[in-house]
């Protein structure tokens, strides 16, 4: 089910928009030189984006230090949409309600039960009953709810998921249904990247990798999300580490992510201390306290991952790494250490940074997703953001 509420239509509003989002405050002039339309069409165009509330203008009537008036400036107006987003992890689902431009409104978080199709719609249900309530009244509303899922997605079609039962499953029919809004399914290391494109960083050609249960690579290239033929683009997890090691739900042997996943980290540290529950809070905990087991696995951690992203890195050349690891954010020394791993002439000048977006890198990215939709702007970009204050 598409409901498409796309709130932009035409090429020239969206060209004219984009403009206003990338300069923050700008004139109709300047829009006009930037944008090559000529100033009657500007105009037009602003007006109309005026009367539907998706640019404002700020600045009427004041004046300037040396006299005369100071022109009338516009500005995007991110209050007039909303938007949602839900993580879904394999045992936790997070969610978002934002403004369009990812100015958070309120989050929810669910965690410590193990996700299936038997509670997923439940557990988003109630969520969104908790943001419903708390959604402040804006002129379009509600303009689309974001999924992010770990797994392959292609043709909005959950196609392949190694860490839980939502294979096939379709969210997007009863969500859609309910709220009366476009709902988006998107793997979660690619609205990662988009997140960390969007928000964090200058550069047009980054990748995320995100260490979680499995690790996935988000790829931007150009300032595009690079998804592949199948939506399976940078499964880097999927990887062979070695040959004949251990197996992997994807069908083969000694992939990655079986050696240098947080799962498979935490697991390991569990049946070596003999501790059921670890996760990064107790097992950096460990390791802050010099715990050997812990500072083995961290190190073997460490070299694994920089054989992954050796080989990622060599295949995109990108300006940018981001990490997304609560094991890497809780222990910033591993950064360091992977880092001084990427030092061939192909590797070394690739910068190696912890997610500035951290957990909510996905939430982050799926609110991208919607208002590209919505906006209908390809190449999104909001970097008024103080993202201090938005990540809780
Ligand atoms: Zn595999």
């Amino acid at each position: 089910m598409i409901i498409n509420k796309m709130g932009i239509r035409e090429q020239n509003e969206a060209a004219v928009l984009k403009t206003i989002i990338d300069n923050e405050l700008v004139s109709r002039a300047e829009v006009s030189n930037l944008t090559n339309l000529n100033k009657a069409s500007v105009s037009q165009i602003t007006k109309k984006l005026i009367e539907t509330d998706f640019v404002r203008e700020v600045g009427i009537g004041d004046s300037t230090s040396i006299g005369g008036r100071k022109p009338i400036q516009l500005q995007f107006n991110h209050l007039s949409s909303l938007a949602v987003t839900f993580d879904i992890g394999y045992n936790y689902v997070r969610g978002m309600l934002s403004y369009i431009n990812g100015e958070m409104i309120a989050s929810a978080n669910h965690s410590n039960e193990l996700i299936t199709k038997e509670n997923v719609l439940a557990t988003i249900d109630a969520m969104m009953k908790k943001f419903w309530s708390q959604m402040p009244k804006t002129p379009h509303g509600l303009v689309g709810i974001c999924l992010a899922i770990h797994g392959i997605v292609h043709n909005r079609t959950i196609a392949f998921t190694p860490y839980y039962d939502l294979e096939n499953f379709d969210l997007i029919t009863p969500l859609s249904q309910k709220y009366n809004t476009d709902v988006y399914i998107e793997n979660e290391a690619n609205l990662t990247a988009l997140g960390e494109y969007c928000f964090s960083s200058d550069s047009v050609n980054l990748l995320s990798v995100s260490v979680h249960s499995g690790i996935g690579v988000g790829i931007v290239v150009n300032g595009q999300l690079q998804t592949g033929t199948h939506g399976m683009a940078g499964e880097v997890g999927h990887s062979t580490l070695f040959p004949h090691g251990n197996l992997c739900p994807c069908g083969n042997r000694g992939c990655l992510e079986q050696y240098a996943s947080n799962k498979v980290l935490f697991d390991t540290y569990g049946q070596y201390t003999k501790t059921n529950v670890v996760n990064s809070d107790i097992f950096a905990e460990a390791y802050h306290a010099g715990e050997k087991a812990a500072i083995e696995l961290a190190r073997q951690n460490v070299e694994f991952l920089s054989i992954g992203l050796n080989n990622v890195i060599t295949f995109s050349d990108p300006e940018e790494v981001y990490i997304n690891s609560s094991v890497y954010r809780k222990i910033p020394s591993l950064l360091i250490a992977l880092q001084q791993k990427l030092t061939s002439q192909f590797t070394k000048n690739a910068k190696i940074k912890n997610s500035p977006l951290g957990d909510q890198a996905p939430l982050f990215g799926g609110t991208v997703l919607v208002a590209k939709h919505f906006l209908n702007i390809n190449d999104l970009r909001f970097t008024s953001i103080d993202l201090s204050k938005a990540i809780h």
